[in-house]
Protein backbone atom coordinates (compact mmCIF):
# COMPACT_ATOMS: atom_id res chain seq x y z
CA UNK A 1 0.00 0.00 0.00
CA UNK A 2 1.64 3.24 -0.87
CA UNK A 3 0.83 6.57 0.16
CA UNK A 4 -0.32 7.47 -3.03
CA UNK A 5 -3.14 5.28 -2.95
CA UNK A 6 -4.26 6.84 0.48
CA UNK A 7 -4.07 10.45 -0.80
CA UNK A 8 -6.23 9.32 -4.06
CA UNK A 9 -8.68 7.68 -1.71
CA UNK A 10 -9.43 9.02 1.59
CA UNK A 11 -11.79 11.60 1.48
CA UNK A 12 -11.52 14.25 4.26
CA UNK A 13 -13.97 16.78 2.58
CA UNK A 14 -16.35 15.04 5.00
CA UNK A 15 -16.64 12.95 8.43
CA UNK A 16 -16.36 9.46 8.22
CA UNK A 17 -17.81 6.68 10.78
CA UNK A 18 -14.70 4.79 11.42
CA UNK A 19 -12.89 8.20 11.70
CA UNK A 20 -15.44 9.70 13.92
CA UNK A 21 -15.27 6.38 16.05
CA UNK A 22 -11.48 6.55 16.16
CA UNK A 23 -12.56 9.62 18.38
CA UNK A 24 -14.93 8.74 20.42
CA UNK A 25 -12.43 5.63 21.36
CA UNK A 26 -9.50 8.12 22.44
CA UNK A 27 -7.73 7.02 18.99
CA UNK A 28 -5.27 9.42 16.85
CA UNK A 29 -6.32 8.26 13.19
CA UNK A 30 -8.43 10.91 12.36
CA UNK A 31 -9.01 14.25 10.80
CA UNK A 32 -10.82 17.85 12.15
CA UNK A 33 -13.65 17.31 10.08
CA UNK A 34 -14.51 14.05 11.70
CA UNK A 35 -13.64 15.72 15.65
CA UNK A 36 -15.95 17.84 14.66
CA UNK A 37 -18.69 15.83 13.53
CA UNK A 38 -18.08 13.60 16.64
CA UNK A 39 -18.27 16.70 18.90
CA UNK A 40 -21.43 17.48 17.49
CA UNK A 41 -22.59 13.71 17.93
CA UNK A 42 -20.73 14.04 22.10
CA UNK A 43 -22.99 17.88 22.52
CA UNK A 44 -26.34 16.12 22.12
CA UNK A 45 -25.09 12.69 23.28
CA UNK A 46 -22.48 12.46 26.04
CA UNK A 47 -22.95 8.85 26.42
CA UNK A 48 -20.98 8.62 23.53
CA UNK A 49 -17.71 7.71 24.53
CA UNK A 50 -19.27 5.16 27.13
CA UNK A 51 -20.93 3.24 24.03
CA UNK A 52 -17.88 3.08 21.95
CA UNK A 53 -16.11 1.61 24.63
CA UNK A 54 -19.22 -0.67 25.91
CA UNK A 55 -19.00 -1.67 22.44
CA UNK A 56 -15.35 -2.42 22.10
CA UNK A 57 -15.64 -4.63 25.06
CA UNK A 58 -18.87 -6.62 23.80
CA UNK A 59 -16.43 -7.79 20.89
CA UNK A 60 -13.88 -8.41 23.28
CA UNK A 61 -16.30 -10.61 25.69
CA UNK A 62 -17.93 -12.45 22.50
CA UNK A 63 -15.15 -13.24 20.71
CA UNK A 64 -13.50 -14.84 24.50
CA UNK A 65 -17.35 -16.80 24.78
CA UNK A 66 -17.42 -18.30 21.22
CA UNK A 67 -13.31 -19.09 21.45
CA UNK A 68 -13.85 -20.74 24.38
CA UNK A 69 -16.63 -22.13 24.76
CA UNK A 70 -18.01 -22.80 21.36
CA UNK A 71 -14.72 -23.96 19.63
CA UNK A 72 -14.43 -21.45 17.03
CA UNK A 73 -11.57 -21.08 15.63
CA UNK A 74 -12.40 -18.41 12.79
CA UNK A 75 -13.45 -15.02 12.70
CA UNK A 76 -15.12 -13.37 9.84
CA UNK A 77 -15.31 -9.49 11.03
CA UNK A 78 -16.82 -7.32 8.46
CA UNK A 79 -17.08 -3.09 9.49
CA UNK A 80 -13.74 -4.00 11.56
CA UNK A 81 -12.76 0.04 12.06
CA UNK A 82 -9.36 1.62 12.74
CA UNK A 83 -7.09 -0.82 14.09
CA UNK A 84 -7.49 -0.74 17.60
CA UNK A 85 -5.54 -2.78 20.14
CA UNK A 86 -6.77 -5.53 21.46
CA UNK A 87 -7.68 -5.92 17.49
CA UNK A 88 -9.84 -8.88 17.29
CA UNK A 89 -7.81 -11.48 16.13
CA UNK A 90 -5.28 -10.34 19.29
CA UNK A 91 -8.45 -11.12 21.58
CA UNK A 92 -8.91 -14.43 19.71
CA UNK A 93 -5.13 -16.00 19.59
CA UNK A 94 -4.98 -15.02 23.52
CA UNK A 95 -7.46 -17.46 23.70
CA UNK A 96 -6.47 -20.18 20.74
CA UNK A 97 -3.31 -19.26 19.45
CA UNK A 98 -4.11 -20.65 15.70
CA UNK A 99 -7.08 -18.28 15.27
CA UNK A 100 -7.57 -17.38 11.76
CA UNK A 101 -9.60 -14.02 11.26
CA UNK A 102 -10.52 -12.57 7.97
CA UNK A 103 -11.07 -8.30 8.34
CA UNK A 104 -12.98 -6.46 6.10
CA UNK A 105 -14.09 -2.89 5.97
CA UNK A 106 -14.91 0.11 2.94
CA UNK A 107 -13.01 2.73 4.55
CA UNK A 108 -9.40 2.88 2.90
CA UNK A 109 -8.62 4.88 6.05
CA UNK A 110 -8.71 1.09 7.37
CA UNK A 111 -7.16 -0.10 4.84
CA UNK A 112 -3.87 2.13 5.32
CA UNK A 113 -4.11 1.03 8.77
CA UNK A 114 -4.57 -2.96 7.82
CA UNK A 115 -0.99 -4.24 8.18
CA UNK A 116 -1.46 -3.48 11.92
CA UNK A 117 -3.93 -6.32 11.63
CA UNK A 118 -1.50 -8.50 10.08
CA UNK A 119 0.59 -8.96 13.13
CA UNK A 120 -0.91 -12.25 13.68
CA UNK A 121 0.63 -15.36 15.61
CA UNK A 122 2.78 -17.94 13.79
CA UNK A 123 0.58 -20.74 14.48
CA UNK A 124 -2.67 -18.19 13.18
CA UNK A 125 -3.60 -15.98 9.91
CA UNK A 126 -5.26 -13.11 9.08
CA UNK A 127 -6.43 -11.04 6.08
CA UNK A 128 -7.72 -7.77 5.18
CA UNK A 129 -10.51 -7.38 2.07
CA UNK A 130 -11.67 -3.76 1.53
CA UNK A 131 -15.41 -4.48 0.81
CA UNK A 132 -18.32 -3.53 1.01
CA UNK A 133 -21.22 -5.37 3.13
CA UNK A 134 -23.50 -3.82 0.86
CA UNK A 135 -22.07 -6.37 -1.76
CA UNK A 136 -21.77 -9.68 -0.22
CA UNK A 137 -21.25 -11.79 -3.28
CA UNK A 138 -18.13 -9.95 -3.62
CA UNK A 139 -16.93 -10.24 -0.20
CA UNK A 140 -17.49 -14.14 -0.31
CA UNK A 141 -16.10 -14.24 -3.54
CA UNK A 142 -12.51 -12.70 -2.22
CA UNK A 143 -9.80 -14.86 -3.04
CA UNK A 144 -8.29 -13.46 0.90
CA UNK A 145 -11.16 -15.06 2.51
CA UNK A 146 -10.77 -18.53 0.99
CA UNK A 147 -7.13 -18.90 1.55
CA UNK A 148 -7.41 -17.81 5.17
CA UNK A 149 -11.15 -19.35 6.15
CA UNK A 150 -11.95 -22.96 5.56
CA UNK A 151 -15.55 -23.11 4.56
CA UNK A 152 -16.14 -26.25 5.73
CA UNK A 153 -15.80 -25.47 9.33
CA UNK A 154 -17.45 -22.85 11.73
CA UNK A 155 -16.78 -19.29 11.25
CA UNK A 156 -17.92 -16.63 13.98
CA UNK A 157 -19.37 -13.76 11.73
CA UNK A 158 -18.70 -10.73 13.47
CA UNK A 159 -20.96 -7.64 12.34
CA UNK A 160 -20.14 -5.11 15.25
CA UNK A 161 -21.52 -1.39 15.15
CA UNK A 162 -21.89 -2.42 11.91
CA UNK A 163 -25.50 -2.87 10.46
CA UNK A 164 -26.71 0.55 11.94
CA UNK A 165 -25.44 2.21 8.62
CA UNK A 166 -27.06 -0.05 6.36
CA UNK A 167 -31.14 1.34 5.86
CA UNK A 168 -33.85 -0.75 5.78
CA UNK A 169 -33.89 0.17 1.96
CA UNK A 170 -30.50 -1.84 1.70
CA UNK A 171 -31.77 -5.28 2.63
CA UNK A 172 -29.67 -5.62 6.22
CA UNK A 173 -31.90 -8.50 6.82
CA UNK A 174 -31.38 -10.33 3.32
CA UNK A 175 -27.27 -9.27 3.44
CA UNK A 176 -26.93 -11.01 6.65
CA UNK A 177 -28.89 -14.06 5.63
CA UNK A 178 -26.68 -14.02 2.65
CA UNK A 179 -23.49 -13.66 4.73
CA UNK A 180 -24.54 -16.75 7.14
CA UNK A 181 -26.16 -19.05 4.35
CA UNK A 182 -22.17 -19.98 3.41
CA UNK A 183 -21.39 -20.88 6.69
CA UNK A 184 -21.86 -24.62 8.03
CA UNK A 185 -23.46 -25.62 11.05
CA UNK A 186 -21.87 -24.39 14.50
CA UNK A 187 -20.92 -20.87 13.00
CA UNK A 188 -22.14 -18.25 15.21
CA UNK A 189 -23.37 -14.52 14.35
CA UNK A 190 -21.52 -12.04 16.86
CA UNK A 191 -23.27 -8.40 16.11
CA UNK A 192 -23.86 -5.54 18.57
CA UNK A 193 -26.06 -2.23 16.84
CA UNK A 194 -27.09 1.18 18.80
CA UNK A 195 -30.62 1.57 19.31
CA UNK A 196 -33.21 4.64 20.31
CA UNK A 197 -34.97 2.27 22.84
CA UNK A 198 -33.99 4.03 25.71
CA UNK A 199 -33.79 7.30 24.54
CA UNK A 200 -35.40 8.02 21.26
CA UNK A 201 -34.91 11.94 20.60
CA UNK A 202 -31.20 12.01 20.85
CA UNK A 203 -30.96 9.73 18.85
CA UNK A 204 -32.71 11.51 16.40
CA UNK A 205 -30.78 14.26 16.76
CA UNK A 206 -27.62 11.78 16.45
CA UNK A 207 -29.18 10.33 13.51
CA UNK A 208 -29.74 13.93 12.07
CA UNK A 209 -26.22 14.35 12.55
CA UNK A 210 -25.03 11.18 10.47
CA UNK A 211 -27.53 11.29 8.02
CA UNK A 212 -26.42 15.19 7.46
CA UNK A 213 -22.62 14.52 7.15
CA UNK A 214 -24.10 11.70 4.09
CA UNK A 215 -23.36 8.84 6.09
CA UNK A 216 -27.39 7.51 6.51
CA UNK A 217 -27.89 5.79 9.59
CA UNK A 218 -30.68 3.64 10.45
CA UNK A 219 -30.66 2.71 14.55
CA UNK A 220 -33.17 0.10 15.39
CA UNK A 221 -35.13 -1.49 17.70
CA UNK A 222 -34.68 -4.68 19.89
CA UNK A 223 -37.30 -6.26 17.91
CA UNK A 224 -35.42 -5.42 14.74
CA UNK A 225 -31.80 -6.28 16.04
CA UNK A 226 -33.54 -9.84 17.13
CA UNK A 227 -34.47 -10.35 13.35
CA UNK A 228 -30.90 -10.37 12.50
CA UNK A 229 -30.93 -13.93 14.49
CA UNK A 230 -34.03 -15.12 13.07
CA UNK A 231 -33.01 -18.86 12.90
CA UNK A 232 -29.95 -19.18 14.88
CA UNK A 233 -30.20 -20.62 18.82
CA UNK A 234 -29.01 -17.36 21.09
CA UNK A 235 -26.98 -17.69 23.57
CA UNK A 236 -27.29 -16.46 27.03
CA UNK A 237 -28.72 -13.68 27.63
CA UNK A 238 -29.99 -13.44 24.50
CA UNK A 239 -30.53 -9.62 23.04
CA UNK A 240 -29.12 -7.63 26.29
CA UNK A 241 -27.68 -4.17 26.32
CA UNK A 242 -23.89 -4.34 25.63
CA UNK A 243 -22.80 -4.04 28.93
CA UNK A 244 -24.97 -6.49 30.13
CA UNK A 245 -24.49 -9.42 27.83
CA UNK A 246 -21.86 -11.69 30.08
CA UNK A 247 -20.13 -8.61 31.68
CA UNK A 248 -17.10 -8.93 33.39
CA UNK A 249 -17.46 -6.82 36.40
CA UNK A 250 -21.03 -5.58 37.84
CA UNK A 251 -21.75 -2.63 35.27
CA UNK A 252 -21.36 0.57 36.20
CA UNK A 253 -23.14 2.62 32.88
CA UNK A 254 -26.48 3.30 31.86
CA UNK A 255 -28.54 1.72 29.55
CA UNK A 256 -28.92 5.03 28.08
CA UNK A 257 -25.65 5.67 27.71
CA UNK A 258 -24.91 2.25 26.38
CA UNK A 259 -27.79 2.09 23.85
CA UNK A 260 -26.25 -0.73 22.20
CA UNK A 261 -28.18 -4.41 21.73
CA UNK A 262 -25.78 -6.80 21.37
CA UNK A 263 -26.34 -11.00 20.83
CA UNK A 264 -24.47 -13.88 19.54
CA UNK A 265 -26.41 -16.60 18.08
CA UNK A 266 -25.19 -19.84 16.59
CA UNK A 267 -26.30 -21.71 13.58
CA UNK A 268 -27.87 -24.86 14.26
N1 LIG B 1 -16.41 -3.21 14.33
C1 LIG B 1 -15.59 -2.19 14.98
C2 LIG B 1 -15.73 -0.82 14.32
C3 LIG B 1 -17.14 -0.22 14.28
S1 LIG B 1 -17.23 1.36 13.48
C4 LIG B 1 -15.97 -2.16 16.44
O1 LIG B 1 -17.10 -2.56 16.75
O2 LIG B 1 -15.18 -1.74 17.27
C5 LIG B 1 -18.09 0.91 11.97
C6 LIG B 1 -17.18 0.46 10.86
O3 LIG B 1 -18.00 -0.02 9.80
C7 LIG B 1 -16.32 1.59 10.26
O4 LIG B 1 -14.99 1.17 10.23
C8 LIG B 1 -16.88 1.78 8.86
O5 LIG B 1 -15.89 2.14 7.92
C9 LIG B 1 -17.44 0.40 8.58
N2 LIG B 1 -18.50 0.41 7.57
C10 LIG B 1 -19.56 1.26 7.47
N3 LIG B 1 -20.30 0.94 6.40
C11 LIG B 1 -19.72 -0.13 5.81
C12 LIG B 1 -20.01 -0.90 4.64
N4 LIG B 1 -21.07 -0.63 3.89
N5 LIG B 1 -19.19 -1.94 4.34
C13 LIG B 1 -18.11 -2.22 5.10
N6 LIG B 1 -17.77 -1.52 6.21
C14 LIG B 1 -18.56 -0.48 6.55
Amino acid sequence: MTNSHAARDIDTSRPHSARMYDYYLGGKDHFEIDKHAAEAVASVYPGIFVCARENRAFMHRATRVLAREHGIRQWLDIGTGIPTEPNLHQVAQSVVADARVVYADNDPLVLKYAERLMRSTAEGRTAYIEADVNDPRSLLDAPELTDVLDMKRPVALSLNALMHFVPDDRDPYGIVSRLLDVLPSGSALALSHCTPDFDAPTWQKVADIYNGAGTPVQFRSRADVARFFDGLELLEPGVQVGHRWRPDAEPTATDAEVSLWTAVGIKP
